[in-house]
Parts: C-alpha cells; sequence; structure tokens
C-alpha cells in the first residue's frame, strides 16, 4: 500500500496538479493545510504520546486539552488583529469556561467515554445557545470549534480548523466555510487551493475580493503536505510543487507587467472612446473603505447578506443604517453604489429568513422570494438605505435578486419608491426575466446581470457542484444569448444593463460583454485593471466581433479560443492568453 507520504514524494518537484482557477494571479510559497473536524468515534481511547491513558487519568487529560486549547488559542488571537483576533478570543473563552469543563468531567468520572461526554455537553450547551438566540447563538460554531479541537487532541490528531500562518502560505483545504475565513488571517495568505467548491462559490468570491490567487475543485490537493512548496497560477488553473526556476521566473515577469497595468487609472474605455463604467463587488463597508483612493468608478453589487450571515436575528435598521451609510461615505458623492437586497436562501442561508428545510433551496424562497414569507425583512431594509442616503447626501442605488417576472420587478420598485429610494433595479439572474427584459425594464430604472446564477439556472446546474463546472461556464453560447437579449432590451429602453456576475472579471470575456451592449462591469477590484486594460486595446467594433464569435461558436472552449483569435498582439502578450 502506499502511504500519503510516499504519494506526496511521487507527486513532488514539478507535477502539475489541475483545477479551476479564479481570477488570472500567481503565487508560490509553502502549503499549510487545513486539517477537517476529526470523525472520532464516541467511544475512542484517549491517547498520550500514542499509547491509551489509563481510566484513571482521563479526567486529567481532559482538563488538560481543555487548558492547551485555550492556551493555544489566546496565543494565537494575542499575534492577531481584527476580526481573526475577535474570533480566536472568543473561541478560547468558550474553551476556558468552567461550566463547560465541569459537566464534561462529571460524566467522565461517572465512566463515559471522554468523546460521548463532550459530544453529549457541546450538544446540550449547542440547544441551550441557539434557544438564547442573539449573541449566544451566534457562538455555536466558537463551541464546535473548540469540541473538535479538545477531540482532535484526546485522540491524539492534529489540531482541526485554519491553522495559525506564521508566514506568507498557500492554504490548501478540502474547503473552506465562511467561519473558516472568518478566522484566516487573509493579509497571510498567498493562495487558496481547495479540493471541492466551484469558481463563483464562497471560497472563490472571497479570494477573488481579496486579491488572492485561487484554484478550486483541485485533483490530488488532499496529497499536498504542509510546507512543500507550490506554485499555484488561477489563470491556468494549475499547482505546480516544487516549481523550477523558469516556472517561478515566468510568473514573476508576469506580475510585473500586471502591476504596470495598475498605473492606469482612467475610466473604463474602449480605444475608441466607448465608455463602460468599471465599477468593483463589495460585501462589507470595510471592502469599500479600501475603495476610497482606487481607480474604482462605483460599487456595482455591495452583496448586503454578509452583513445578515451568521446572525440569528436580522440586524436592527439602526444597525443597517449605520454599516450603509459607512459605504457610501467611503465612496463620496460622485460615485455611484449599487445595493443588492438580501439574497439569503439557497448558497447563503440564514437563521431567521429560511425557516423551512427545502428539497431544493437553489429553486425555492431564496432572494427577494423571501418577501412572500418573511416581508418585513425587506422593508427594514429598504428603509435603512433610504435613511443611509438621507444622512450622507449620496443616494444609493438599488436592486433586487432573483427577480423572475416583471410582476415583481414592479413590485419591487413600488416599495423601494415607498421608502424613498429613488433608483431601483433588478437583477436578471433567471431566465424568465432575461427572456422578458424588456418587459422587466417597463418597470424598473436598471438591471444588472448576475451571471453565477444565470449560467446555474440557464444550464440547470447547481452552481455548488464544482464537478459540474464545464456547464456552468459563462462561454456558454445559451448564457451569452440570455446576456445579448438583455443587453438589447436596455438599448431600446435606453436603460442600463450592468453585468456583476464573475464572468465580468475574465478580461476576453468583458471585451465580449461589450460587444453584447452590457453598459457596465462589475468584479473584484484586484480583477479590474486587467480588465481596463483589455477595452483600452480594442475599439468597440472589435468587441462586437467578438461577441459574434463567442455567440456563433458551438461551445464554451471554441467560443473563447475564436476571441482570443481576435485579440490585437499587445494584448495576447500582457494578458498570457
Ligand atoms: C450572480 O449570481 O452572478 C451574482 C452576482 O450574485 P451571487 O454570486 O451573490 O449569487
Ligand atoms: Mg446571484
Amino acid at each position: 500500500m502506499t502511504t500519503r507520504a510516499e504519494t506526496t514524494r511521487q507527486a513532488a518537484a514539478g507535477t502539475v496538479l489541475h483545477g479551476a482557477g479564479v481570477g488570472r494571479r500567481a503565487a508560490v510559497g509553502p502549503v499549510v493545510r487545513v486539517q477537517p473536524a476529526p470523525a472520532v468515534p464516541g467511544d475512542a481511547p484517549v491517547v498520550r504520546d500514542g499509547l491509551p491513558v489509563p481510566a484513571d487519568d482521563v479526567p486529567d487529560a481532559v482538563t488538560a486539552a481543555f487548558a492547551a486549547v485555550a492556551a493555544g488559542l489566546r496565543d494565537q488571537a494575542d499575534r492577531s488583529t481584527g476580526t481573526v483576533a475577535e474570533v480566536l478570543g472568543a473561541t478560547a473563552m468558550m474553551a476556558d469556561d468552567p461550566a463547560l469543563q465541569d459537566q464534561v468531567l462529571a460524566r467522565v468520572r461517572g465512566g463515559e467515554p471522554a468523546v460521548a461526554a463532550i459530544d453529549a455537553v457541546v450538544g446540550t450547551f449547542a440547544s441551550m445557545f441557539e434557544q438564547a438566540g442573539g449573541y449566544l447563538a451566534e457562538r455555536v460554531t466558537d463551541l464546535r470549534s473548540v469540541r473538535d479541537r479538545v477531540v482532535a487532541r484526546l485522540a491524539g490528531l492534529p489540531d482541526p480548523g485554519v491553522p495559525e500562518l506564521r508566514e506568507p502560505s498557500v492554504v490548501v483545504a478540502q474547503d473552506l466555510a465562511p467561519a473558516d475565513t472568518a478566522a484566516l488571517d487573509l493579509a497571510r495568505v498567498l493562495a487558496l487551493v481547495t479540493e471541492e467548491g466551484g469558481p463563483t462559490g464562497h471560497t472563490a468570491i472571497i479570494a477573488g475580493q481579496n486579491g488572492i490567487p485561487c484554484v478550486v475543485r483541485v485533483t490530488g490537493a488532499g496529497e499536498l503536505e504542509d510546507g512543500v512548496q507550490v506554485a499555484v497560477d488561477a489563470a491556468a488553473g494549475t499547482v505546480t510543487v516544487e516549481p523550477d526556476q523558469a516556472l517561478r521566473s515566468a510568473l514573476e515577469t508576469r506580475a510585473a507587467a500586471e502591476l504596470a497595468l495598475e498605473s492606469d487609472t482612467a475610466p473604463g474605455a474602449t480605444a475608441d472612446g466607448h465608455r463602460v463604467a468599471l465599477l468593483a463587488n463589495i460585501g462589507t463597508a470595510e471592502d469599500a473603505e479600501r475603495l476610497a483612493d482606487a481607480a474604482v468608478e462605483g460599487v456595482g453589487l455591495f452583496r448586503t447578506e454578509v452583513l445578515f450571515l451568521g446572525r440569528q436575528q436580522a440586524p436592527t435598521v439602526d444597525e443597517q443604517a449605520t454599516a450603509y451609510a459607512r459605504v457610501l461615505r467611503a465612496l463620496g458623492p460622485d460615485r455611484k453604489v449599487v445595493v443588492r437586497t438580501l439574497d439569503a436562501g439557497a448558497d447563503k442561508p440564514l437563521a431567521f429568513a429560511n425557516l423551512t428545510a427545502e428539497e431544493n433551496p437553489a429553486l425555492g424562497v431564496r432572494g427577494y422570494r423571501l418577501v412572500r414569507s418573511a416581508p418585513a425583512l425587506l422593508a427594514d431594509q429598504l428603509t435603512a438605505l433610504a435613511r443611509a442616503g438621507q444622512e450622507t447626501g449620496t443616494e444609493p442605488w438599488v436592486m433586487a435578486p432573483m427577480i423572475a417576472t416583471p410582476a415583481e420587478g414592479r413590485a419591487f420598485a413600488e416599495a423601494a419608491r415607498a421608502a424613498g429610494i429613488r433608483t431601483a433595479g433588478v437583477m436578471v439572474e433567471v431566465p424568465a426575466a432575461a427572456l422578458r427584459a424588456g418587459a422587466v425594464l417597463d418597470e424598473v430604472d436598471f438591471v444588472s446581470l448576475g451571471t453565477n446564477d444565470l449560467a446555474q439556472y440557464t444550464m440547470a446546474a447547481d452552481r455548488l457542484r464544482g464537478e459540474l463546472v464545464d456547464l456552468l461556464d459563462p462561454w456558454q453560447p445559451a448564457v451569452l444569448e440570455l446576456v445579448a437579449a438583455t443587453a438589447r432590451a436596455g438599448a431600446e429602453h435606453g436603460r442600463p444593463v450592468g453585468v456583476c456576475g464573475e464572468s465580468a472579471s475574465d478580461p476576453l470575456m468583458a471585451l465580449v460583454l461589450t460587444g453584447l451592449g452590457v453598459t457596465s462591469l462589475s468584479m473584484s477590484p484586484a480583477a479590474l485593471p486587467a480588465v481596463r486594460f483589455a477595452l483600452r486595446r480594442h475599439t468597440l467594433e472589435q468587441c462586437h466581433a467578438m461577441a459574434d464569435a463567442a455567440l456563433g461558436a458551438v461551445d464554451p472552449a471554441t467560443g473563447r479560443a475564436a476571441v482570443a483569435a481576435l485579440l490585437d498582439a499587445e494584448a495576447r502578450a500582457t494578458l498570457g492568453v
């Protein structure tokens, strides 16, 4: 039998692992693995130095395990800052909690196996916290993290969860949950590599938002061991083990070329001056504040659900208004901010909004449809947005996700206007809305294409299933047909049609979208310089030809190749196409 270490040795030096790249950046660095939560049976023996601990010593071993977990977390918190320090500090307090330990010890002294005792007590505490709601309910994730760490220690396994990064590292995980990313010191993350997940999933979006190279669905990533050097190339979708000097130099040259693109800060336009606004996607007020001095023409998608995630109750109107006002202030009076109302459900479930379990949540009560079951959520959010607009003197544009019919568009626009918001739009993510875009645009001021979901619903392929990545490709001609239909309707109505899905961050696709008639492109800020450069190198007529080539192609690969063949030589060299 081949051990994991032997497999890694065989895979060493020059082996190339393949996955789906997110963005275009690359990085080289040492691997740090995120260990999954251990699957330890309740009656597993407690071990120390590889040997079972005698029954009489188990209570002491349990106490020592809690103390060691608490001390480790506190140390890590002391060396961290911001959200990471907060998350770790709160988790350390949980590990120190005498009530938790006393109950575990009472059970262990009564003869219950240690792991079973911890599981039982943590289970009881978790339901108590959940019932209490509010702050305590939000601590359930920390409680489970303490459980996983103590159990791993008792079973002699490595610490689970996100490790402390002592140097810039390539983080390798099976997949990352939102709570994992909150505990990750992103400043020290050179790149993210996951075995699972999809290019429009949570990990990919966080990576894109922070300009971190990311490759998801990497076959064989599970065999990468801590400390091994890897080159992660998001543009190529590859992870190369122990890269040679030639590859390192090629990636450095490309990074320098990308950096040079950042010196161009002009507004987005084609070579012949056709304007296409270049906007940023954000999820938090901090993201907005980072844009204060950036060459970004505004925000094309503010995913407000980040403010709601992980909570047991919706933030109050006051709390929301404060957060929205921070975003509007950060962008200032001259830059547009498009705020999306809550998109809970499916891949972004919220405890207080998605009350019933659904068999097909992506086809269920998500996004705007929540107005059917929890109308106060939307009403409060619109009130808070209008208030933030009044306080700052900058009016937000507001749009609803998951709109399927013109009637839904009308109802949303009426609710927004009644709350005091003047510019109301909707996202086009459902094929029905794209096919009837003209009728939708009769009701609203603008639309924004969410190509992540539009691909999911057009191709009937779950965006969380990474193995369907070929079907989810935004280069699918069927998806582009719907983009084209929406852009045509926008032109007929003289109303803006943006794209805020991940496809806008691909420079080649950005040219196609421009050729199809899209009026703005919104993406992670890190993707913007390459898109700005691609636009500047080509005329609108060339973009039209590229759009025709992509639409006329039989499949995504043929479409992309046909567009690449139409690129100007300098663009091809600089973009590494
Ligand atoms: C989309 O679906 O393309 C989109 C921008 O929304 P999200 O990725 O948040 O669903
Ligand atoms: Mg969407």
